[in-house]
């Protein structure tokens, strides 16, 4: 369950790869009706369930608003990355921003705990989650917590699994 201490929660992937999609099923029945007003070319929604605050932006197509959403990573307390696993070719760029992600001075040196979404697993295309971990490098992630699920951010699979072992690891 979610932790009573407040929590702040980023929750970063590449376009399309169904942030928005899944942060409905956190939000509250009139969070959902409010809609999100593009800033400047750059994206960034932000809302509360719960005690856990959550902040998402899509990490690609913007690079010249980089310095805007690394803003963001001082503050928070864990991570989602969103994958879509259907998408074999944007695996690459997935990585490739992950990367970058993982060596950012406010993110490098920290035990923060990134929760992966092997995204999109009912297309028949996708791949499993095991191919993400591996696609992406996941296992040379050491100095952090990490866990990958399968989901469906269209019907909730995976969701919950996923957001229990989160929270779980903010203490
Ligand atoms: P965002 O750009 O990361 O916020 O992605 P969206 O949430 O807008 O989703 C992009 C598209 O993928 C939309 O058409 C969603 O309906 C679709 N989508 C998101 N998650 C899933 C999923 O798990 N399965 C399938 N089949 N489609 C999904």
């Amino acid at each position: 369950g979610l932790k009573k201490r407040e929590a702040s929660v980023l929750v970063i992937g590449l376009d399309n790869s169904g942030k928005s999609t899944m942060l409905n099923h956190f939000k509250s029945e009139d969070q959902k009706s409010t809609e999100i007003v593009p800033t400047v070319g750059f994206n960034v929604e932000k809302f509360k369930a719960r005690n856990v605050g959550f902040t998402a932006f899509d990490m690609s197509g913007q690079g010249r608003y980089r310095s805007l959403w690394e803003h963001y990573y001082h503050d928070c307390q864990g991570v989602i990355f969103v994958v879509d696993s259907s998408d074999k070719l944007r695996l690459v760029v997935a990585k490739d921003e992950l990367d970058m992600f993982l060596q950012h001075p406010e993110i490098r040196t920290r035990r923060l705990p990134i929760l992966f979404f092997a995204n999109k697993m009912d297309v028949r295309e996708a791949v499993s989650s095991v191919k993400v971990s591996a696609a992406l490098g996941l296992e040379r992630i050491t100095n952090k917590p990490w866990h990958i699920t399968a989901s469906n951010a269209i019907t909730g699979d995976g969701l919950h699994e996923g957001v229990e072992w989160l929270t779980n690891q903010i203490k």
